[in-house]
């Protein structure tokens, strides 16, 4: 039997560069030592090992470029930007900034030869790299090309990938084979035939620092089996987690909650709509669990608009009704805001007091806050990860809604549950609309019982999917014109590349200027992650109350919002999405009774599986069958996908698309649960740190 706890421990703090600031964002995603860091997988890699020439270069890449600078130019349009052509003999193409120094302008002067890498779009007919990083070169001087294939890591503010990069080669070097110890056995690993990796130290290795050689086609499909020794580890030390959750839960007691329905009568007579029968069927089985004396641990899925919040507040109902606190976690803030405003809405008629906690408060307030929920004067406290901080303490803590689970890691989840520390436990409802097959679902997370609502609400007009290039944008834009001139509103969602939020939030800027400058008489709003949090709401609100009739936003808008007077959403560059977040994001429209739409303004020239996804998002409106289809094709957009949303709480593994191991996964973990819970323990701290900083946009 292998050792299990690493021969070295070596302190973040030891390593170059990583002085106590640092070590501290390190340990907010969960990273406490060198060991640690190795773990910190990348999401994807550029390739970086050769210079390609112009003319070879393709849309929606990213490449490196050499050339010689033929002119450099400040231009005034919708936005001043300086605009750089070069040239390499196969072709031309242009470096646009946005943001640049006098002194950057005066260091690209026509005649200088320059590298730069970037992400190549297609504007205008013309090929651009914005905001590519860039070299002088001096003549003479060559630059040497990458060795490895150069890693895109998950990040958080304030550390650039230049940093992380520096961060885990400084990791590798204080540690060796030796330090990192190998948790499963050949046994183990041999359950899903991939062996060949047992050796962690330099399955990671590869995977930070890959070869160009490698299949890269595999590697950004998740399909390696590098990856997948990776993700066969990680799958087995989350389950581990939801098997001990489970065994918590089976013996612990919490206090029944009889049925009195008064306060849920005088709610649902007030509401203007009758309950779907999918919705009433959840309610009951709801009722029935926390009837009973042992804690309620239920998952309940449900399609984007199924109607999943109503079935949340009337089970919470129950609680507050005994006097007991219920709280509702939302993974970021503007899915919190909006879930205040809804409750707000519902429960002050019946004079329940609702309050929001998030993490930037103004101290005063929060302190105010903070009081409120421990006296019991707050019933419902609704609230981003802010609500699981040491200093949030509860009164008579009895209910646990959580908000689109999929993004929150069972070690979050344990430590609010935490929060009630006498000898009952509280009961919990998870909710989540990412449709993973049942059968999925239910093995893997052994720690949950299963709901799902599965009818939309009556009168729905289903959303009607249209694909088109981005040839026809002004069409498009007339379009968004004629809706808003009908008094309907509009949302415009940019994407871009997922490892520079900078850049994402850049591309929406420049859209929405774009946008405005094109439409005078429309009202142009723009949210995104980098907006402080009073800016986003009063961009919400105003998109709420009609001011605001088109919103230009990046992902951010996926959760949360519903303005059912919204009809027509654009989404650009759908082929960077995978299908399931498509999917969320147009479950934004067709709220209402209004005929919607939904426009995918592809790039040109799509690839064969963007071509597919596409028309599979035309062809249907049912998440469950998207899942499904998403899990067949396993494309590499799905992969995309989910990182690029923040959804994964997953660091290498996908539910889906790993959907195979499962078997393997169960028997795995039952064995390990079973008989070694030394190598449990280790697998859990390995792989489910208690990380709280990943998805807070
Ligand atoms: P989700 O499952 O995506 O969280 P929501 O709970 O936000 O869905 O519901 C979407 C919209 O549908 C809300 O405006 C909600 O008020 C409305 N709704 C919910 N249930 C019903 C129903 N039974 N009939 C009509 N509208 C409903
Ligand atoms: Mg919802």
């Amino acid at each position: 039997m292998p050792p299990l706890t690493p021969t070295k421990m070596v302190s973040l703090s030891t390593l170059k560069g990583i002085g106590p600031a640092i070590a501290n964002k390190l340990n907010a995603l969960g990273i406490s030592s060198a060991m640690d860091l190795l773990f910190h997988l990348p999401l994807r890699y550029q390739d970086r090992t050769k210079v390609q020439p112009i003319g070879s270069i393709r849309n929606g890449y990213s490449a490196v470029i050499e050339g010689e600078i033929r002119a450099c130019d400040i231009v005034f349009g919708k936005r001043r930007s300086l605009l750089c052509k070069i040239q390499d003999g196969t072709g031309v193409m242009t470096l646009r900034f946005f943001h640049f120094s006098a002194a950057q302008k005066k260091g690209l002067v026509p005649g200088q030869m320059i590298r730069c890498y970037g992400e190549v779009s297609l504007v205008r007919g013309g090929i651009e790299l914005i905001h590519p990083e860039y070299q002088l070169i001096i003549p003479g001087q060559p630059l040497p090309t990458a060795e490895y294939l150069t890693a895109v890591y998950p990040s958080t503010d304030g550390i650039s990938q230049v940093r992380w990069r520096n961060y885990i080669k400084a990791a590798f070097d204080a540690l060796d084979e030796n330090s990192i110890p190998n948790l499963l056995s050949d046994k183990h690993l041999s359950l899903f035939d991939n062996k060949n990796f047992t050796d962690l130290y330099s399955t990671l290795k590869l995977l930070h620092f890959p070869p160009p050689t490698i299949d890269l086609e595999l590697f950004s499909e998740g399909m390696h089996p590098l990856q997948r020794r990776l993700a066969f580890e990680e799958l087995v030390a989350q389950r581990i987690s939801h098997l001990i959750l489970r065994k918590d839960s089976l013996q612990e007691s919490a206090i029944a909650i009889s049925d009195n329905s008064h306060l849920e009568q005088q709610f649902l007579s007030v509401l203007p709509f009758e309950l779907t029968s999918a919705q009433k069927r959840v309610l009951a089985e709801i009722k029935s669990d926390i009837a009973r004396p042992s804690p309620m641990l239920r998952l309940l899925q449900g399609d984007v608009g199924s109607g999943k919040t109503i079935v949340a507040a009337l089970a919470a109902l129950q609680f507050i009704q005994q006097g007991q606190q219920v709280v509702l976690m939302a993974p970021t803030e503007i899915l919190a805001e909006q879930h205040l405003s809804t409750f707000k809405e519902w429960f002050n008629t019946l004079s329940i007091s609702v309050n929001l906690l998030v993490s930037k408060l103004p101290a005063a307030e929060k302190r105010q806050r903070l009081a409120d929920i421990a006296s019991g004067q707050t019933q419902l406290v609704i609230g981003t990860h802010a609500l699981i901080q040491d200093q949030v303490v509860y009164h008579d803590l009895g209910f646990i809604i959580i908000d689109e689970q999929h993004r929150f890691g069972v070690e979050q989840r344990r430590t609010l549950k935490n929060k009630r520390d006498d000898i009952h436990s509280v009961h919990q409802l998870v909710m989540t609309a990412t449709p993973i097959p049942r059968t999925l679902a239910m093995t893997f997370y052994a720690d949950l019982d299963y709901s799902v609502i599965d009818e939309l609400p009556p009168g729905r007009t289903p959303i009607e999917t249209v694909a088109l290039s981005n040839d026809k944008r002004l069409e498009v834009i007339e379009r968004v014109s004629n809706a808003c001139q009908q008094g309907r509103q509009v949302y415009w969602i940019c994407t871009l590349i997922e490892d520079s939020e900078t850049l994402q939030c850049q591309a929406a800027e420049t859209t929405a200027s774009e946008l405005a400058a094109l439409l005078p008489d429309v009202n142009v709003g723009l949210v995104h992650g980098r907006l402080k949090s009073p800016q986003k709401q009063a961009v919400m609100s105003h998109f709420n109350d009609g001011d605001i009739q088109l919103l230009v936003a990046t992902t951010v808008v996926e959760v949360g919002v519903n303005v059912p007077n919204a009809s027509l959403m654009i989404i650009e560059n759908p082929e960077r999405l995978g299908l399931s977040q498509l999917h969320q994001l147009r479950g934004r429209v067709g709220r209402g009774s209004i005929k919607s739409h939904c426009v995918l303004l592809y790039q040109k020239p799509l690839s064969k599986n963007g071509k597919q996804r596409i028309e599979i998002m035309r062809m249907t409106n049912d998440g469950f069958k998207l899942a499904e289809k998403d899990l067949q094709m396993r494309g590499p957009g799905q992969v995309l996908g989910t990182q690029q949303s923040g959804a994964a709480i997953f660091r290498i593994a996908d539910l889906e698309r790993d959907a195979d191991m499962i078997d393997a996964v169960v028997q795995a973990s039952n064995a390990i649960s079973n008989s070694s819970p030394d190598v449990a323990n280790a697998l859990i701290k390995r792989w489910c740190p208690l990380a709280t900083n990943y998805i807070d946009v």
